[in-house]
């Protein structure tokens, strides 16, 4: 598809008029289709005004609001790419991202101001901070609104162009900026809209972050460019996000593996009036099949759908159709969408495609392939081969009618003696125990230098005795020998990155001082 990213989601604006097209969760307001398009297209125009053009990088920062699209679409429409910065990074990490991502501009909310304005101090080269709301000294844009200037006529070519830095989630290293051009999103967005039909008066909870790939398109670009309403919340919050469910009849939840923890688990579910949801939706980390069973039979539900996908992939490749939800294997991510490649290769010979139900790397060949990581020919090299095919790094197999299992990742796999053992299948296991809340497991080294199975445990408050003995015990009585629990670690909380990934990695830092 070969349109700028605001044309290829906001194209049919007009046609939805009055519909809302965004909901503010907290405070009920509403931002229906025609401002939403009457807005980005000013903004944009004070924007360019401002000095905003092709070829720069506007740096948005700022939690999920109604805002946060009007910016976004404005500063493409400049000509401009937008990166988008966790709200709650700190200013080094901040620095970092706009030194990287070459960023010129910024766009803040100004409970976030002083770290913006600390980070590029840090950084250096910011031409302006601008703020969504309003705060002394910046340009807001409110005021933005009414602009007279002239939209910007800018030549963006849709092949070429860098329509969106998202940074990857940094589980398995330093997040790295991904260039997806104005093409690669917009043909995206189009090869996954057959598979998840919406349109006015389909409501979707919009709580992942917009600033990562899953949040920006589940929550964001598809909804907006089919004319659904998204209802915004900042953040995650159990309550919160179950009345806002109730209050605003949302037909559809996209989320991330915690938070089918939590509705599968947590009392407050029952309090709440759920019936208006007809399908959930999951993707970004490993969903166990028996957790994703707990949680549609507890909201009443048809079995929860999947989604496969990384930053480098704009980001989706396989889906779960929402025709297909009853009948589709418990576990799968999905099948294959159209117009995308997919071979699963031998572990030990990348050269050797396995056949059905065998298991190995996946690797995706499609018109959604990044661009490359910015600034980094070597990293991008290492990831798309000169064929062409992405090496995900992801172990997945697939089985009989084309769906799609992933296992884990590559990186993340226990090598015991010999034997693999992936993490999330421990995981999993693990959070079938009654008094356990929340599980990670990584590989770690025991005495004699095997590498073993070690669980870090969060504890159900009403189970604060539960014991390591009983936990490694648990595991032993389901598993073969060598996928046994060899650590148990209890600790408070699981680190997870925004988009609900666990960070093995600052669990493994933890236990290698
Ligand atoms: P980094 O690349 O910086 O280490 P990351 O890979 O976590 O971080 P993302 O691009 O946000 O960054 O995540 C993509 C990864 O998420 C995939 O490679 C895969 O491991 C995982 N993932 C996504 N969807 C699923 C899913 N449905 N089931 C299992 N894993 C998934
Ligand atoms: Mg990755």
């Amino acid at each position: 598809v070969e349109l700028p990213i605001h044309e290829a989601v906001l194209g049919r604006a007009s046609e939805f008029g009055d519909t809302p097209a965004l909901i503010d969760g907290a405070d009920g307001t509403v931002l229906t289709y025609e401002q939403l398009d009457r807005f980005h297209r000013r903004v944009a125009a004070a924007l360019a005004e401002a000095g905003v053009g092709k070829g720069d990088v506007l740096a948005l920062h700022s939690p999920n609001t109604v805002a946060f699209p009007i910016a976004f679409y404005a500063a493409t429409r400049a000509g401009a790419s937008v990166t988008t910065v966790h709200p709650l990074a700190t200013a080094e990490e901040f620095a970092k991202q706009l030194d990287d991502s070459g960023a010129r501009w910024i766009v803040t909310v100004s409970p976030f101001l002083q770290t913006a304005r600390r980070a590029a101090e840090l950084a250096g080269g910011i031409a302006e901070i601008f703020v969504c709301d309003s705060a002394p000294g910046h340009r807001s844009l409110i005021d933005m609104l009414a602009s007279a200037a002239p939209e910007p006529s800018v030549d963006i070519d849709p092949v070429e162009d860098v329509a969106a830095l998202p940074y990857s989630s940094g589980t398995t290293g330093t997040p790295k900026g991904v260039m997806l051009t104005h093409r690669q999103i917009a043909t995206n967005l189009a090869q996954l809209a057959p598979t998840i039909p919406m349109g006015p008066g389909d409501r979707i909870l919009a709580v992942l972050p917009f600033f990562h790939i899953y949040g920006l398109t589940a929550l964001m670009n598809a909804p907006l460019r089919q004319g659904a309403t998204v209802v915004v919340l900042p953040r995650f919050d159990l309550e919160t996000y179950l009345a806002a469910i109730q209050t605003h009849r949302i037909t559809a939840l996209y989320v991330a593996p915690p938070i089918v923890l939590a509705l599968a688990k947590h009392p407050a579910v029952a309090q709440y009036d759920l019936s208006s949801v007809r399908y959930v939706i999951s993707a970004a980390a490993p969903l166990d099949a028996g957790l994703a069973a707990a949680c549609a039979e507890r909201l009443n539900l048809p079995p929860l759908g999947q989604a496969y996908g990384m930053t480098e992939l704009s980001p989706g490749t396989h889906v779960v159709p929402l025709e297909a939800m009853r009948e589709a294997p418990p576990g799968t991510v999905g099948k294959l969408i159209a117009g995308t490649e997919m071979r699963i290769v031998s572990l030990d010979d990348p050269d050797q495609d396995l056949g059905v139900g065998g298991t190995g790397e996946i690797l995706i060949r499609g018109p959604q392939v990044m661009k490359g990581y910015r600034g980094r020919p070597d990293a991008t090299a290492a990831m798309i081969d000169t064929d062409g095919w992405l090496h995900t790094g992801d172990i997945g197999r697939v089985e009989e009618g084309g769906w799609l299992f992933v296992v884990d990742r590559v990186k993340e796999l226990i090598k015991y003696k010999g034997f693999q053992v992936a993490p999330a299948e421990l995981e999993a296991l693990l959070l079938t125990h009654p008094a356990i809340a929340d599980a990670a497991v990584i590989g770690a080294y025991n005495d004699d230098g095997n590498e073993v199975p070690h669980a870090f445990v969060v504890r159900r408050p009403t189970a604060p005795d539960l014991a390591e003995g009983e936990v490694a015990m648990y595991v032993a009585e389901r598993v073969a020998p060598y996928k046994r629990i060899r650590q148990v670690t209890f600790i408070d909380a699981v680190p997870r990155a925004a988009s609900g990934k666990i960070l093995r990695r600052q669990l493994r830092e933890a236990e290698t001082p």
